[in-house]
């Protein structure tokens, strides 16, 4: 069962979760938002990313919600947390151009988790995550 703690920089409550698949420990806001783009399993103390509304109950990423957060809050995990929206609407919501938010789509929208993962943590911008997952996906598709 998982348990609350707090955000070191702004003292809200969080849940310390395992993503699913990788591993990787992420920080989720306690209380449900249904703009939330996080599955929870709290059994499991683990999550994942819902890629489409989803009926289950939505998590949102502290990342993304920290008002101390800074360098987290990535446009990917406000991107995350914004699914359903149309992509003007969106670059206008956070600044960005509608290129830049196609390629945070498509890559959310792939199967490499890893690249997903990095892009939501701020590891890796936007346009180096949409050529990493073409690349892999032309790969793919060449050795099929
Ligand atoms: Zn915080």
């Amino acid at each position: 069962m998982a348990k609350t703690s707090a955000c070191t920089s702004c003292g809200a409550p969080i849940y310390w979760l395992k993503h699913e698949k990788t591993g990787k420990r992420a920080p989720i806001d306690v209380a449900p938002s249904p703009n939330g783009s996080c599955l929870v399993n709290l059994e499991e103390g683990s999550y994942r990313i819902a890629f489409e509304r989803s009926s289950g109950t939505l998590y949102t990423s502290h990342f993304a919600t920290c008002p101390h957060a800074g360098q987290h809050r990535t446009i990917a995990s406000r991107e995350a947390n914004s699914l359903g929206r149309s992509s003007d609407e969106l670059a206008a919501r956070i600044g960005v151009s509608g290129a830049t938010v196609e390629r945070v789509r498509a890559v959310l929208a792939s199967d490499e988790e890893e690249i997903k993962e990095q892009l939501l943590a701020g590891d890796i911008a936007p346009y180096t995550a949409y050529k990493r997952v073409r690349w892999l996906q032309r790969a793919k598709a060449g050795s099929a």
